[in-house]
């Protein structure tokens, strides 16, 4: 276990130099105090838990202290928004500190978002509001919690600075980690800005550092991107699965590592429902539930176009034509598994589909349907679930095409099918209304609720004594929250 000042940096990405970022330093929060850490990303820097606790902790995430050995450094980048080039994005809020090592030989960039002002921040102010970083933090863990490849959130810290959007707001910082913080658009930066030997330094370093396998292969930079690829058909799968949708799938927002990354006005799902939105920016819906599956795609092409210097077009069209197959099987792989099954048949697709078309038509909620299917035997679990249909026949239908199929998978104990399910299928998740009552809290100064939630979700497969309210459907003004982009 580490004290604070122990941890051991090595600023590689610092060391590309000043074509790929700027030094800045981070502009302090008044007052800074400790809003929430997290116990498991502090274990991924070695960091003793209790120190968390100390003024310094504080002091360091909101920006008045550094490390001697801390670069800090605003990142360069571009991207593509709502479909459209923005030629220049870049760091406008946020930090890349420096990158820490672990005792594992891990590294991990520490991230400081809501850090001021640097020469990417356009018109903004470069700071971030306590809502939205405690929105990204309780995300973040969550996503880690539930399994699905996401950045990380060391903490958030709260401070007095005002800070304006819609109205006064109080500004704060998150620590976020992640072993890159490299996206599509700094691909496309260099690409569009036409400046090759930048370009194929960011590629080296990306290759080096992070695909070192891929340097085994004939040729190492197309199995990179088919990496790349596959990494985001799995990483899509995931967020299908699971009902989350990010919201802002623009190629500055999409990881080189094919985590999830910079999500912005993101939801769970509640009801099941395809066509939902969760950003209410996003008036055509481009960034809709089911449409992040061909956005996956898209954000994957304009990758390959801006890799087109290092690799044919025929062969990025290959690689790239891999990803729907790859996403289905990754999908139907794991909703098998949330239904349950244990073998795979043909028809197993066409069961999902149907499902999801009744759970969509009656507002069925999208992950206690299946936590409750795993309750008890497919027959007793169907008849309690069938109360919330609407389309009683179709549903009866659906049912006994599935307890057949059950009967078919195998012959398994109740106990083994229920430890199996609740293995895949959480019971708790970090639904809309969860995080806005934690935030109304903290808005006030009550700190508890949000550790409460991050406490919670840190867990979401296992029952925990006395938190039924965090495992209930959503009252009725928690379904129709409007998370606004202003963050
Ligand atoms: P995001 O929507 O957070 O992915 O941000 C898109 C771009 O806008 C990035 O270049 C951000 O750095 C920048 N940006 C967002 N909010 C602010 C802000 N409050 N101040 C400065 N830049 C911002
Ligand atoms: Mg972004």
């Amino acid at each position: 276990m580490k004290a604070l000042d122990e941890l051991t940096f090595d600023n590689r990405f610092a060391r590309l130099g000043d074509a790929f970022s700027t030094h800045v330093l981070p502009e302090p929060l008044d007052a800074p105090r400790l809003v929430v850490a997290s116990e498991a990303a502090m274990a991924l820097l070695d960091l003793d838990p209790a120190v968390a606790q100390t003024p310094v902790f504080a002091e360091l995430f909101g920006g008045h202290k550094l490390w001697a050995e801390a670069e800090p450094r605003a990142m360069v980048y571009s991207g593509h928004q709502f479909g459209g080039y923005t030629p220049q994005l870049g760091d406008g809020r946020g930090l890349l500190l420096g990158e820490v090592y672990n005792e594992a030989g891990e590294h991990w960039d520490l991230h400081l978002k809501g850090a001021g002002m640097t020469p990417y921040s356009r018109m903004g102010d470069g700071r971030a509001v306590l809502r939205s970083s405690i929105r990204e933090f309780l995300a973040s863990e969550a996503l880690h919690a539930l399994g699905i490849p996401s950045s990380r959130a060391l903490c958030v810290i709260g401070s007095d600075t005002p800070v304006w959007r819609e109205k006064q707001e109080r500004g704060a910082m998150l620590l976020r980690m992640a072993h890159s913080h490299i996206r599509f658009g700094h691909f496309e930066y260099f690409y569009y800005t036409k400046k090759p030997e930048q370009q194929a330094l960011l590629a080296e370093h990306v290759l080096n550092l992070h695909y070192p396998e891929c340097r085994e292969q004939p040729e190492p930079y197309l199995a990179m991107f088919r990496e790349i690829v596959e990494r985001n058909a799995e990483l899509i799968a995931k967020w299908q699965a699971y009902g989350f949708c990010h919201g802002v799938m623009n190629t500055d927002n999409m990881s080189i590592l094919g985590i999830t990354f910079d999500f912005g006005p993101f939801a769970f799902l509640d009801d099941f429902d395809a066509h939902f939105i969760c950003n209410h920016s996003d008036h055509e819906g481009r960034y809709s539930f089911s449409n992040q599956v061909p956005i996956g795609q898209w954000n994957l092409s304009a990758l390959a176009q801006a890799l087109t210097p290092f690799i044919s077009v025929d062969a990025l069209k290959e690689a790239l034509g891999l990803y729907l197959p790859l996403y289905q099987a990754n999908y139907l792989d794991l909703m098998r598994r949330r239904l349950g099954l244990t073998t795979a048949e043909d028809d197993d697709q066409h069961l999902v589909e149907r499902l999801l078309k009744l759970m969509q038509n009656s507002g069925v909620d999208y992950t206690l349907f299946f936590r409750r299917l795993g309750d008890e035997s497919a027959a007793l679990a169907v008849t309690r679930l069938r109360d919330d249909f609407v389309d009683l026949a179709g549903f009866d239908a659906w049912a006994e095409q599935y307890k057949a199929r059950v009967a078919r998978d195998g012959d398994y104990d109740e106990e083994q099918r229920r430890a199996r399910m609740h293995a895949v299928n959480p019971l708790y998740i970090l639904r809309n209304y969860l995080a806005q009552n934690a935030i109304a809290a903290a808005e006030s100064g009550d700190y508890s609720e949000v550790r409460r939630l991050h406490e919670v979700l840190s867990r979401p497969f296992e029952e925990q004594a006395g938190m039924e309210q965090y495992a209930q459907r959503p009252p009725d003004w928690g379904k129709h929250l409007e998370i606004s982009c202003s963050s």
